[in-house]
């Protein structure tokens, strides 16, 4: 993989300005729309400088043939305002392997761009921030999982995506907090075997654990932002807040989701949330999934309890303006390893999607595990 590591990823203010429209009354014409989708947090004092922001991408989008992907986790500037496809990380990689666009534009984190070139060999594929990385992906190297190949050569290896192209190369399928129950029982049938290894989120691991038959060998990497989230603290939010109903992200730890009335992926919490409706909800998981679903819903009272996770933050309006002007930064990843992670990930999109996608919700019970790193 070679990515150039940019001493300061967003250039310097001038640099910006220089990209920028003023903002007169034909800007301000053609950006009202936008405005309308963001009124509710940003004054009109402050839209000006969304504004010409917001004209800037969309004008550079165009000339470039370019897709913004946003993840879920983006703040509502970039989900709202510019985020062309939006979703939790396999929606947008199964949605950058639809798109006919040229470029794609990664307003996401690391692991996420190289999937979307995984996956779109032949699309330029830009990320604005290099180092917006993830505590999963860097807890796990592919030397490591060679070293569990040879300790445990018959058991099946699961990577959660969140993880680099050169792990993805080495397992043997993929899961997304999506899917990851079904994954791990699909290939346990596939191979024959009682026993599967799943990297490298131990807590999405033990989950997965209390909630199926298999023995599960886990890794003990872990996500910064869930693993902060405590029963304690939603015991402390019931008190103040009763009524409220509490979803939590399967990467929280399981004493979380046992306390919890509802557990899934982004885009499960984000159904649940549609469908269900409630008067007030705390979502434990990432800040900005509140943010964004408050516009979608602004009825419902987001009791705010949230972790933000400092490597999404790094991606921001300015640094896709200048990902889209400078072609900033292209990620490439080598042939050999494309081939076997692109394996990996399609055996995960050829199994058929789970008919409850959030199986978290089947009863716990005491779980086989073993540590393994
Ligand atoms: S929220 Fe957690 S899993 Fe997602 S990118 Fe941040 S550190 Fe990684």
């Amino acid at each position: 993989m070679t990515v150039t590591l940019a001493r300061s990823e967003v250039p310097p203010s001038q640099q910006i300005e220089s990209l920028l429209p003023p903002y007169d009354a034909e800007i301000a014409r053609q950006t009202d729309a936008f405005y309308a989708r963001v009124e509710d947090h940003v004054s009109s004092h402050d839209w000006p400088a969304m504004g010409r922001r917001v004209h800037a991408i969309k004008k550079l989008q165009k000339e470039q043939d370019a897709v913004i992907l946003a993840h879920n986790y983006m703040p509502p500037d970039i989900y709202a305002l510019v985020g062309d496809i939006c979703g939790d990380s396999l929606a947008l990689a199964r949605e950058a392997a639809k798109s006919k666009a040229r470029t794609l534009v990664q307003a996401g984190v690391h692991f996420m761009a190289e999937t979307s070139k995984i996956l779109c060999p032949d699309k330029r594929v830009l990320i604005p921030d290099t180092q917006a990385g993830c505590s999963l992906a860097a807890s796990i190297t592919g030397a490591q999982v060679r070293e569990l190949k040879s300790r445990y050569p018959n058991v099946p290896i699961v990577t959660y995506v969140n993880t680099s192209a050169e792990v993805k190369a080495e397992c043997d399928i993929c899961c997304t907090s999506s899917n990851a129950l079904n994954v791990v029982e699909a290939i346990a049938a596939e191979w024959g075997v009682d026993r599967v290894i799943m990297l490298p989120d131990e807590h999405l691991a033990r989950n997965v654990a209390a909630r199926t038959p298999l023995s599960i060998l886990v890794w003990q990497g872990s996500c910064e932002v869930h693993e902060q989230f405590t029963p304690a603290q939603v015991s402390a939010i019931r008190r103040r807040h009763p009524g409220v109903r509490v979803l939590a992200h399967p990467e929280c730890p399981t004493e979380v989701l046992d306390a919890a009335d509802f557990s899934g992926s982004t885009a499960d919490l984000e159904r649940w949330v549609d469908d269900h409706r409630p008067e007030q909800v705390l979502l434990l998981t990432e800040c900005s999934m509140s943010d964004n679903l408050i516009s979608r819903h602004p009825q419902i009272e987001f009791v705010r309890s949230c972790n933000l996770c400092p490597h999404m933050q790094r991606i921001t309006l300015d640094g896709i303006l200048a990902s889209l002007a400078y072609g900033r930064h292209e990620i490439n990843v080598e042939e050999s390893i494309t081939v076997r992670a692109r394996r990996a990930i399609d055996a995960m999109l050829a199994l058929p999607d789970p008919v409850t996608p959030a199986d978290f919700t089947r009863p716990a019970h005491n779980a086989h595990v073993e540590v393994v790193s």
